[in-house]
């Protein structure tokens, strides 16, 4: 029997105590039992409530449990390199949250150690993980659309208290929207099309709570391949909106009504000659996939669902996107 792949925390975050312990934990293959955090209380505090066997305050002596296999980095994003280049010199496998990293520079020294150590490298992006965006992109793929002409992202959300903490108020961190939100639909827009964004312009504002310039109000505008135009309108300031996404092609179009949050839920329609109809989806946790798919890769009988590349090609475009809101000018990518 194929011994189980045990799971070490980098973070006491809340997405691994909200919905990642779960998915890893709910996986037959799969165990977590430790948690690093900076503060002793914090660590202590919620390995007791995860039920983990070990909690740790030094990085290397948690790296250095030869019962560990794979860690779950959900810090904040400056700490992501440190943390994933340490794992992959300890020879484990990793698991990081997005934005890989604050730079691409920093988020290649991440694939380069992941490489160097052979241990496998996937990045937690869930969009292209949820039933609903799978069924989106194989309408899109089937080309019962027809050609493509312009989509819409609207990841307009607000910000409970405890996500608040750093992304608007810590400019360290890469806080804000871009790092947040747009980097997200960078990897759902290269998942439904199958292509990179050939160029973006922008602009942001900085309103609401946020300080430092942080920006938490965002429009993008992106050119793809094949005369495709798609705008992603992505903010922390919308407490009631709730989240779009609509695809428009010569043939027909599609949206998904409440599908970018983690929680699965939402609808999809298609709209065409023949009228509209939902396209029932059977909604999952999308980490769920995640992990089972990353237990393949470790296996050597898959890929992560979003590898290590696709990670970094997504922080690359989300940086672009920086930089042309920045100089008010097209990016050319
Ligand atoms: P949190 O703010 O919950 O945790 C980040 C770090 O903050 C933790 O590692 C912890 O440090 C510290 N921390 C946690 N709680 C407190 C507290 N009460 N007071 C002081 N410090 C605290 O982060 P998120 O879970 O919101 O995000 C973590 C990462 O996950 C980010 O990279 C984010 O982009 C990503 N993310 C991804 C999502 C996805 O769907 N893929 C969704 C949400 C987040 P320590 O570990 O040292 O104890």
């Amino acid at each position: 029997m194929t011994k189980k792949l045990r799971w070490g925390l980098i973070g006491a975050s809340n997405i691994a105590r909200e919905w990642m312990t779960a998915s890893i934990n709910g996986n037959p293959d799969c165990e977590v039992v430790s948690v690093y955090s900076r503060d002793a209380e914090r660590g202590a505090a919620y390995a007791k409530e995860l039920n983990l066997a070990r909690s740790f305050i030094d990085l290397a002596a948690f790296l250095a449990d030869p019962e560990l296999d794979a860690v779950y980095i959900s810090t904040t994003n400056e700490k992501h390199e440190q943390e994933a280049v340490a794992a992959a010199k300890a020879g484990k496998h990793i698991l990081c949250e997005k934005p890989l990293a604050l730079t691409a520079e920093s988020a290649r020294r991440i694939l380069e150690a992941a490489k160097e150590a052979g241990v496998v490298l996937g990045t937690n992006h869930h969009l292209r993980n949820m039933e609903s965006h799978r069924a989106i992109r194989d309408v899109i793929q089937s080309g019962q659309l027809g050609k493509i002409t312009s989509a819409r992202i609207g990841f307009t959300v607000d910000l409970p208290e405890k996500l608040a903490r750093w992304r608007l108020n810590d400019p360290t961190t890469g806080a804000g929207v871009i790092l947040d939100l747009t980097v997200h639909d960078m990897d759902l827009l290269r998942y439904y099309f199958g292509a990179d964004p050939i160029a973006v312009t922008g602009m942001g504002i900085t309103s609401g709570n946020a300080q430092h310039g942080i920006k938490d109000n965002v429009m993008t505008i992106w050119q793809f391949p094949d005369d495709l135009l798609v705008v992603c309108q992505d903010s922390f300031m919308v407490p009631f909106g709730g989240t779009a996404v609509e695809i428009h092609g010569t043939k027909g179009s599609i949206s998904g009504d409440g599908i970018l949050w983690q929680k699965p839920q939402g609808r999809v329609d298609v709209s065409d000659a023949q009228g509209s109809h939902e396209i029932r989806v059977r909604h999952l946790v999308p980490y769920d996939r995640t992990i089972t798919d990353f237990v393949a890769a470790v296996r050597g009988t898959g890929v992560p669902s979003v590898t290590g590349e696709d990670g970094l090609r997504a922080l690359e475009l989300a940086l672009a996107a920086t930089v042309a809101i920045e100089t008010g000018k097209t990016v050319r990518l």
